[in-house]
């Protein structure tokens, strides 16, 4: 059947077949890197320190603060980081407390915590030596991915490895036309395949960068600044926004109506109103899960006078583990107002002890936070309570604070807003 034995391999196109092009391209790409650079304190770490273990620790780090927030925002927690912790060997000792407070901030708290297990790993198991491979990155670290084994390994020790992230994707599949499901597994694995026969020999982390930072600076998911891209010469996406008149469905520049597995499907064909943004595409989003959840601000008079706040720990797993927030209530779906406050009330009474009522629940707003995949409304109330609280322990840990000692401690994003 046409099912069995090895698929064709995919038209010229769609690849870097040509040696000659491909030594152009990456010269072309770390002349650009090497003028524009821009400073990173991770960057001169991992260029100037003699010790490969430290350097290796240096870009985990970073690599792990990047994911999902911006370098400018990251800069002064991984300068924080790195001077509280130094070595993978601080950063072992350290407990999850500190580091939920550290990286306060910067969401996605788990990164944290996985990183510092991770450290201890390194340290109780493999006697404080990052491995110095990707493979073996990927295979003896919890929590690191084929994306940061790779980096880790190009950067840190100059293993001739790729790496695949959002911005190369755009990058290669703009540069190869590559217009199918660009998060179908196939896909991935062939740009996987691309970035490793692509990345330079002697200057892999630097080309891996420079790779992710021309997907960052100029090709650009919305508007593109092809005009001043070092490789325009190398790019298909360009070249048939320039020299293809449009033609009529099918159209001739795909490799042949549904028989290719990297051009656009044959029901989305190629817009030329949309010229090289038709790459990459993605199949629909899946919709994030919408969820309510009341919170009430509990208030009393501290011993000096100022107001101080409770707030509870969150458990050690499940979306912001370890976390401390106002005390807290998923609420079931379509829920009315006056029975919200019944059920906060109920929470809130079995855990004070205090004879909360629902009518003095006073309701103060919204307030909207978006997870990776949660659509987040906190329904927030406030109570002032005047009197000493017995709060029950069994329940979970809680404290109360002030102000100041609240943007101290290890509290979300989402908590500072309410
Ligand atoms: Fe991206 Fe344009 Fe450069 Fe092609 S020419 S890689 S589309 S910026």
């Amino acid at each position: 059947s046409l099912r069995a034995g090895t698929p064709a391999p995919p038209p010229a196109r769609h690849l870097f077949s040509d040696p000659t092009e491909t030594e152009t391209l990456r010269r072309n790409l770390l002349a650009w890197y090497d003028k524009g650079r821009r400073d990173l304190p991770w960057r001169t770490l991992a260029a100037t320190e003699p010790d490969a273990d430290r350097r290796g620790y240096a870009v985990w780090v970073s690599e792990l603060m990047l994911q999902q927030t911006q370098v400018s925002t990251v800069i002064d927690y991984y300068n924080r980081w790195m001077q509280k912790w130094p070595t993978l060997q601080a950063l072992a000792q350290a407990s999850l407390e500190e580091v939920n407070e550290l990286w306060a901030g910067l969401g996605y708290y788990s990164r944290g915590k996985r990183l510092q297990e991770a450290a201890r790993k390194v340290v109780s198991e493999l006697a404080g030596r990052m491995p110095r491979t990707a493979e073996d990155l990927q295979k003896l670290l919890p929590g690191v991915g084929r994306y940061t084994a790779g980096a880790i390994a190009s950067i840190s020790f100059g293993q001739a490895t790729g790496v695949v992230d959002g911005n190369v994707v755009r990058v290669l599949c703009r540069l190869r036309c590559i217009g199918a499901d660009s998060s179908s597994p196939a896909v991935i694995d062939r740009l996987w395949d691309m970035a490793n026969a692509l990345v330079d020999r002697s200057r892999p982390g630097d080309f891996n960068q420079a790779l992710m930072e021309l997907g960052a600076t100029v090709c650009t998911p919305k508007a593109p600044l092809c005009g001043e891209c070092p490789v325009k010469q190398h790019c298909q996406a360009r070249r048939r926004k320039l020299f293809v008149k449009p033609t009529p469905v099918p159209d001739v520049e795909d490799c042949g109506a549904g028989g290719c597995a990297l051009c656009p499907p044959a029901t989305e064909p190629w817009d030329s109103s949309l010229g090289v943004t038709n790459f990459p595409r993605k199949a629909a989003k899946k919709q994030p899960r919408v969820a309510r959840t009341a919170t009430c601000v509990l208030e009393r008079r501290g011993c000096h006078g100022a107001p101080e706040y409770l707030i509870v720990q969150r458990p050690s797993s499940g979306l912001l583990a370890g976390l401390w927030e106002f005390p807290s209530l998923p609420l079931a779906q379509g829920l009315q107002e006056e029975k919200q406050r019944e059920v906060l009330a109920d929470h809130l009474r079995a855990w004070t002890g205090w004879p909360v009522v629902a009518g003095g629940l006073r309701l103060i707003g919204e307030v909207v936070h978006i997870f990776s995949h949660i659509h987040q409304t906190y329904v927030v109330y406030s109570l002032s309570l005047d009197g000493d609280v017995t709060l029950d322990s069994a329940l979970s840990p809680s404290r109360w604070v002030t102000e100041e000692e609240f943007h101290a401690s290890a509290v979300s994003t989402a908590m500072k807003k309410v």
